[in-house]
C-alpha cells in the first residue's frame, strides 16, 4: 500500500518553522495521529506521531563503575540537572522533541532523573528495560548468570507492567548488549529473554551490537522465537566495515542504527545514507549521536558531548547532497516513530522454517 507522506511542501510552508542560518526549516507538528501506534515515555504513553524529531540513541548519564557497585546511586540529581539541562534545552531549541535514553539498568539508569529532565525541558524522554552483556559482562548482576532466559524476561516484563524501581515510570523499549563476535552463552540468553519479553510486551529490542556477525545471529534467534526482525534495532551498525550488510539487515526488516554521528564523520554518514537511499532502504535507518553523558566517576561529570550535530550540520549536508524534505523527515521522525511504536511483531511461519 502506498503511504502518502504528510509532509508536503505546502505542509512545510503552513506549519511553524524553526529557522536559523544554514538550517533546514523543521516543522514543529507531527504527522497525522494514528491511534494504533503509541510509544511509552517517562511521562506516560503518547501517540508516536507526537514524537516529532527524535534522537533514537543518546545518554543523559552513564556510570561505568560496574553492576556490583552502581547502587546506591553515586550522583546528586541536582548536580546532574545543573550540568545536563542546558544541553537538552539547546537540542530542543534546535528542533528535537524526543530523546531516547539508552542507558540500561546497572549502568546508571535513573528514571526519576529522566522524568525531572523531561518535565523541565518539555522533551519526551524514553527509557528502557533489559541488561547489558558484553564488556566482559561487567554490567550484569549476578542473577543474570544463574537465571534462565524466561526468568530474566519475567523481571523485564514486570518493569513494563508495574514500573521501574518502585515508580510508575515504564520502559519504552528494551536495551540489551551482546559481545561483538559469535554470541556467547550469556549474550544468547539475553536475546532469547528479549524475544520472550517482546512477545509479552510489544517493546522493541535495541541491542548494542556493532559488527554484522552477532547482529545476524540475533536476528536468527528472533526468527526462531517467532519474533519479526522489525522488532530489532542493530545498534552501532556504523562499526561494521562491510556496508553491504546494512541492506541485508534492512531486507530482513531490522532497523539499522547509525548512531555515532559527530562533526568529524558527517561525510562518512552521508556516504552510508546515499548508498541506502540508492538501495531504497532509507525506511529502515535510524540516526543519532550516542552523545552525552554525565559520568559520576569524573569531576563535575566529565566532558559532556552535545546533541545538536544532526540538526545543525547533518541535515544541511543532506539537503546539499540532494535528499528531499520527505526523506529527511522520514529519517528523523517517521522511522523512530515506527521503530519505537509499542506492539507485538510476530513473524509468520515461512517456507523452510
Ligand atoms: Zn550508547
Amino acid at each position: 500500500m502506498h503511504r502518502c507522506n504528510p509532509y508536503s511542501r505546502r505542509t512545510f510552508l503552513q506549519k511553524g518553522l524553526v529557522l536559523s542560518a544554514g538550517m533546514l526549516a523543521i516543522p514543529r507538528t507531527g504527522f497525522p495521529a494514528d491511534k494504533r501506534r503509541q510509544v511509552m515515555t517517562v511521562t506516560g504513553m503518547i501517540e508516536s506521531s507526537a514524537m516529532n524529531h527524535t534522537l533514537p540513541h543518546e545518554h543523559i548519564l552513564v556510570d561505568f563503575i560496574g553492576a556490583e557497585e552502581v547502587n546506591p546511586p553515586r550522583w546528586d540529581r541536582d548536580e546532574v540537572i545543573k550540568k545536563v539541562l542546558p544541553y537538552l534545552q539547546e537540542v530542543k531549541n534546535a528542533g528535537c522533541q524526543t530523546l531516547v535514553d539508552c542507558t540500561p539498568n546497572y549502568l546508571g539508569r535513573d528514571v526519576v532523573l529522566l522524568k525531572l529532565l523531561s518535565e523541565k525541558t518539555g522533551l519526551f524522554i524514553i527509557t528502557n528495560t533489559g541488561y547489558y552483556g558484553g564488556s566482559d559482562n561487567k554490567f550484569l548482576p549476578p542473577h543474570a548468570f544463574t537465571e534462565s532466559a524466561a526468568q530474566l524476561s519475567g523481571r523485564w516484563v514486570e518493569e513494563w507492567q508495574k514500573g521501574i524501581d518502585g515508580t510508575s515510570i515504564k520502559p519504552g523499549f528494551m536495551k540489551i548488549s551482546v559481545n561483538p563476535s559469535h554470541l556467547s552463552d550469556v549474550s544468547l540468553k539475553l536475546i532469547q529473554a528479549a524475544a520472550l519479553t517482546h512477545l509479552k510486551t510489544g517493546l522493541t529490542i535495541a541491542s548494542h551490537t556493532g559488527p554484522a556477525l552477532p547482529a545476524f545471529e540475533q536476528i536468527e534467534v528472533l526468527k526462531a522465537s517467532r519474533v519479526d526482525p522489525a522488532a530489532f534495532i542493530w545498534v552501532h551498525a556504523q562499526n561494521e566495515t562491510d556496508k553491504s550488510t546494512y541492506v541485508k539487515a534492512a531486507r530482513e526488516g531490522a532497523w539499522v542504527s547509525l548512531d555515532g554521528l559527530r562533526e568529524s564523520n558527517i561525510d562518512e554518514y552521508l556516504d552510508n545514507l546515499l548508498r541506502l537511499k540508492g538501495e531504497k532502504h532509507l525506511h529502515r535507518v535510524l540516526l543519532s549521536h550516542d552523545a552525552g553523558w554525565y559520568d559520576p566517576g569524573k569531576t563535575d561529570g566529565g566532558e559532556f558531548r552535545e546533541f545538536t550535530v544532526l540538526f545543525r550540520k547533518m541535515i544541511p549536508a543532506m539537503e546539499q547532497a540532494g535528499f528531499t524534505e520527505d526523506e529527511i523527515v522520514r529519517l528523523i521522525h517517521e522511522n523512530p516513530a515506527n521503530a519505537f511504536a509499542v506492539g507485538v511483531k510476530k513473524r509468520k511461519k515461512k517456507k523452510g522454517d
